[in-house]
């Protein structure tokens, strides 16, 4: 059966955020999807389905028995085959107007700026560190808007990053310089548990954020990366900026307080010392009991944190100085005495801990 637009894309059309404009918008788009796993699975049918000319999937493994209770366009008989190839096939018969190409092949330095630059709009569903900065290098080399997510047991993180635009904001390697040690992956990222759900919710609100990046309805800017704990159903903000430091937007010059350790390179700062504690990467060196029972310290307000779990022993990785705390200033100054020792000289604790901090704002 075919359909006229007026029929398929009806709710669409009735939308003043769409609208005829919008909708000749979709039609005239590409997305690249680099992924078919969790996130893609569920972005991918709301892409195809929301009329776009083009989507192309980008994915260089094949089907595992593990993946099939959240990877959901992938049935028993598809183990053993390309994720590309079969996501293809299931997503074909959704829309005849759109065109869904396979790239049954790994994202690499050799074919990333030539399918990178063929889309409207790109979606980074990898759970790969190292394919996550080549596509984003790619999209700011190519300015085109990406939309990037990842999850990590029942947390979700979401952001857009607006290359496309004029000032383009902050770019992911402003916030991290360079991907993470193989190393710090706890246990290993892709072998850890997961619900089906968690990927599944996160990848739709990645067609989402698409789909208002192609129409121009109010997507994310670029520097908010929003955290969502899809078990209590809470989501918050956390923002960065442009960093000096950054190896792509750097000026070469040193922020303010950013990259010089406080007091020389003391291994311990006071919170009234930090001229601005917005230039640092806060590290939450608490037990993870205590960063479940208050993830979001309120002391430290929108400053951007990230877990200590997050490096390995060698420490976060070279560009902005990381100012770590827990809530005395005890087990992150034996991490920052750690860290030190391996030669990760950007690292400085937070004296008296989040109670110090807690204790001068009242
Ligand atoms: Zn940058």
């Amino acid at each position: 059966m075919t359909f006229t637009p007026d029929e398929r894309y009806r709710r669409h059309l009735q939308l003043a955020a769409i609208g005829e404009a919008g909708q000749a918008r979709l039609r005239g788009a590409c997305a690249l999807v680099v992924g078919a796993g969790g996130l893609g699975c569920a972005a991918l049918p709301l892409l195809v389905a929301a009329g776009l000319r083009q989507v192309i999937i980008c994915d260089g493994d094949r089907i595992e028995p593990s993946n099939l209770p959240r990877q959901v366009l992938y049935g028993d008989d598809d183990v053993g085959r390309a994720k590309a190839d079969v996501a293809a096939e299931r997503l074909a018969p959704l829309n005849r107007d759109c065109a869904v190409t396979p790239v049954a092949m790994p994202l690499t330095a050799g074919n990333a700026d030539a399918l990178v630059g063929r889309a409207a709009v790109v979606i980074d569903a990898t759970d790969d560190f190292n394919a996550r900065y080549l596509l984003h290098d790619a999209c700011r080399r190519h300015q085109r808007p990406l939309v990037t997510a990842a999850v990590h047991h029942d947390e979700g993180q979401l952001a857009v990053l607006r290359f496309d635009r004029a000032s383009s904001g902050p770019c992911w390697r402003c916030l991290w310089p360079a991907p993470p040690a193989a190393a710090a992956c706890d246990g290993g990222c892709r072998d850890q548990g997961i619900l089906g759900t968690v990927p599944a919710l996160l990848g739709v609100w990645q067609a989402d954020q698409a789909l208002r990046v192609l129409v121009d309805d109010a997507p994310l800017d670029s520097g908010t990366l929003v955290h969502v704990d899809v078990r209590t159903m809470e989501t918050w903000r956390t923002t960065w900026d442009v960093s000096p430091t950054c190896p792509l937007c750097g000026t070469g010059e040193a922020a303010p307080g950013a990259t010089a350790a406080p007091g020389g390179g003391d291994e311990e700062a006071r919170w009234e010392d930090l001229h601005a504690p917005e230039a640092f990467l806060w590290i939450d060196a608490r037990t993870d009991a205590d960063q479940a029972a208050d993830p979001r310290p309120a002391a430290l307000g929108a400053l951007f944190t990230c877990t200590w779990r997050q490096f390995g022993a060698a420490g976060p990785p070279p560009g902005r100085h990381c100012m770590v705390f827990c809530g005395h200033g005890v087990r992150s100054l034996e991490l920052v005495r750690h860290w030190r020792g391996a030669g990760c000289l950007h690292v400085t604790s937070l004296k008296g801990g989040l109670a110090a901090q807690r204790n001068r704002r009242t």
